[in-house]
């Protein structure tokens, strides 16, 4: 009997070309898409990279041709290049567009196209407690992440949204944005806001890396108290509405989601969501 040996390039088509896909941001390092990515990979069997890089401003336009030139099936931009990149790509898809922010780029033959996942990825998450269509939805900052959540759930059927910003610029701005959407307008932060909704968003930064820190409001009319911070995700906003009986949904939920519709945009495959959420949960509690 034939002694077995390994297989060898004359048995099979062998590749050692991977997939390639990444992130451009800075600060990066405590960015931990990378793993939750790579872990959704290795489970779907592809041979496929997530490479996490720090990039700064000026170095943005260099690092999109960079990936062009290396075969970069696409890539996630976060902080502070969400905007910015929109000069390096070819188009942008609607929501991307509507939104005038994008977070996740893939290659259509030879094409950037720039995507907005985040908004969708917020939305994917709400819907495994509510099906936003026809609720009434408070919306607490209007930054990238609240602007995105804004357009997706105006685009879900929210039947209004009430932005709560601080800057009345920038909140009046975003109730505008959506006011072609659905129902909408803007009130000013000034000291504790009642709200007055089924749904409420914090998409604004309180709470991040700080697990007493609390967006002013009064909660007792709000029936989904939901939070886009991802670390730590009991922030104490969620604390607060578990123990008025509220149904909550962390930020872990979005960044999955988030990184869901990324993974599909990238392979045409569709991720384990569970295995990427205990990915991120063991990252944060360690
Ligand atoms: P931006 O800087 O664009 O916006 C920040 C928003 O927070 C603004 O509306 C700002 O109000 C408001 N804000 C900040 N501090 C206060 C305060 N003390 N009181 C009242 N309002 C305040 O940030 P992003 O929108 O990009 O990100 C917001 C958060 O969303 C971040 O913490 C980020 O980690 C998180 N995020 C989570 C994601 C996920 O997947 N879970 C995805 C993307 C973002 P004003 O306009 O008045 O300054």
């Amino acid at each position: 009997m034939a002694a077995e040996r390994a297989p060898t390039s004359h048995d099979v088509a062998l590749s050692f070309l991977s997939l390639l896909t990444g992130s451009f941001s800075t600060p990066a390092a405590e960015n931990p898409t990378v793993a939750m990515v790579e872990a959704a990979y290795r489970d779907l069997g592809l041979d496929a990279r997530y490479i996490n890089c720090d990039v700064a401003p000026d170095a943005l336009g260099d690092a999109v041709r960079g990936a062009r030139a290396m075969g970069w099936k696409g890539f996630n931009c976060s902080l502070p290049h969400k905007v910015t990149v929109i000069e390096w790509l070819d188009e942008l898809a609607e929501s991307a567009s509507l939104i005038g922010a994008v977070n996740c780029v893939v290659d259509r033959d030879g094409r950037w196209i720039g995507e907005n996942t985040d908004g969708k990825g917020f939305v994917a998450s709400l819907r495994t407690v509510v099906d936003p269509a026809g609720r009434s939805l408070v919306l607490l900052g209007a930054g990238g992440a609240a602007r995105a959540i804004a357009v997706e759930s105006a685009l879900a059927g929210v039947a209004s949204i009430t932005v709560v910003n601080r800057d009345r610029g920038r909140g009046s701005e975003l109730a505008e944005l959506v006011s072609g959407l659905t129902s909408a307008s803007f009130v000013p932060w000034e000291g504790v806001h009642e709200v007055s909704a089924d749904i409420v968003v914090n998409a604004t930064s309180i709470g991040l890396a700080d697990a007493e820190a609390m967006p002013p409001v009064s909660l007792s009319s709000a029936r989904v108290v939901a939070d886009v911070i991802p670390n730590p995700p009991r922030t104490r906003l969620i604390r607060e509405a578990e123990a008025l009986g509220c149904t909550t949904l962390d930020g872990i939920g979005m960044l999955v989601e988030q990184g869901v519709v990324a993974i599909r945009l990238w392979t045409g495959m569709e991720p384990d969501a569970a295995l990427m959420r205990r990915t991120v949960e063991e990252l944060l509690a360690a």
